[in-house]
């Protein structure tokens, strides 16, 4: 019998077990990507299981715990049902800029009902000409009687067609004038003006990413989040902590992988013997072992860095890289030693694959995570 190194252990993990048998999240998952579409039922399920929003503080209503518990949390929703059940547990993580900046009324009415699964709030960066760079936003809001007029086009979005209301990025405009530095709004996406399209993904299907237009779209000032100008200040401590528990989430679904392959090629003989008596086999499977706990454990240290304040952002973007490439090559190797299976939709690894691809480009690129790292190490490189 297999001596499996140890999950990591803590008082949340019979809940999250709980939770993924009784909303079969391994199942819907699978599904989810032959049938695109936002997991309503399973979201709403998560949130009355109190599992949506494991940091956020118990007076928006999520649980409040410390960030390498919330870590650990995210790792078994990920081992258990993939990237999807795990990112929607992050949700509300995504959107602390409207939770700590918005006026109490948008909190009460987009916030809290996110953490109960009611509601989805999508974040609108990325643009045709903005990405990586965001030097070249080009959205403005323009100042209006009692508020802003907003025009701009917004890609790469997640949940383009399914979100109910968006965290959007303009500069604010007067006149002639345009602002260097960013505001952010919230903006609900019934509001006239508004046209949305999803374009066909590699993975992380179910998020319908998208293009949304503002053509044209009042926002009356009390949807701006916090002071103008002020937006990409907000964003920093967000950013930091989603790197480094995204990298919990892909070295979740990693080791689930992982421990069905180490399981395939300890059964499957070939040439007389089993797969796993083949060094060529067993050595990658072993180094995978050894990349992912380390990776884990870096995570780990940075998240209980940034939960005693102190602010590591290298290690926050070197946890995402670090951990996305561990698991990117762990769900390469499961998908190689099944074989054939393992290249077919019969089997899970193909999906676990593509939709953990997506980390090496959303939330910052891996390459962006490096240029974070080196102007720590550089700070006058830094433009
Ligand atoms: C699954 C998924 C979900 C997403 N969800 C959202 C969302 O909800 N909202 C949103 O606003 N955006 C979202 N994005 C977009 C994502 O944030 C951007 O795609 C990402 O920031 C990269 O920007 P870009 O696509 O413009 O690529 P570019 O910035 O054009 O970069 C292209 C390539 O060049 C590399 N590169 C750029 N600059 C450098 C440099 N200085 N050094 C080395 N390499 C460099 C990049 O790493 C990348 O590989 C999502 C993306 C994905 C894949």
């Amino acid at each position: 019998m297999t001596a499996w190194p140890p999950l990591p252990q803590d008082s949340l993990v019979p809940e999250i077990e709980d939770a993924a048998r009784q909303l079969r999240l391994a199942a819907r998952y699978r599904a989810l990507d032959l049938e695109p579409a936002f997991p309503w039922e399973e979201f709403r399920g998560l949130g009355k299981a109190r599992l949506l929003g494991l940091r956020t503080p118990r007076k928006l209503g999520g649980r409040g715990l410390p960030l390498p518990r919330v870590g650990i949390g995210l790792f078994h929703l990920g081992y258990l049902g993939g990237t999807t059940f795990a990112k929607l547990s992050l949700q509300p993580e995504f959107s602390s800029v409207l939770a700590d900046h918005g006026s109490e009324e948008l909190v009460d009415r987009y916030f809290r009902k996110m953490v109960r699964g009611e509601s989805l709030v999508g974040n609108h960066v990325t643009e045709p000409g903005a990405g990586s760079d965001l030097s070249g936003l080009a959205t403005v809001a323009e100042r209006s009687r009692g508020g802003y007029v907003l025009t701009g086009t917004k890609t790469e979005a997640a949940f383009a067609e399914d979100a109910e209301a968006a965290i959007v990025y303009a500069r604010v405009k007067e006149g002639s004038r345009v602002q260097e530095a960013v505001t952010g709004f919230l903006v609900p996406l019934d509001a006239p003006g508004i046209s949305r399209s999803v374009i066909p993904d590699l993975g992380e299907r179910w998020m319908r990413r998208g293009t949304v237009r503002y053509d044209h779209v009042t926002i009356p000032r009390g949807f701006r989040l916090g002071e103008e100008g002020e937006a990409f200040r907000y964003l920093v401590p967000e950013l930091l902590r989603e790197r480094a528990l995204l990298a919990c989430i892909y070295l979740g679904v990693a080791r689930k992988s992982w421990e069905e392959t180490v399981e395939h090629t300890g059964g499957r003989s070939a040439f007389g013997r089993p797969l796993s008596a083949q060094e060529a086999v067993a050595f990658p499977l072993v180094e995978d072992w050894a990349r992912c706990d380390a990776a884990w454990l870096y995570a780990q240290q940075a998240l209980a860095d940034m939960g005693s304040g102190r602010p590591v952002p290298a290690q926050a973007a070197l946890a995402k890289w670090m951990a996305t490439d561990a698991a990117l090559t762990t769900l390469d190797h499961a998908i190689q030693f099944h074989g054939g299976r393992g290249y077919s939709g019969d089997l899970p690894h193909e999906q676990r694959w593509r939709d953990v691809r997506s980390g090496a480009i959303a939330h910052g690129s891996s390459e962006i995570m490096h240029v974070v790292a080196a102007h720590t190490l550089w700070p006058r490189a830094r433009k």
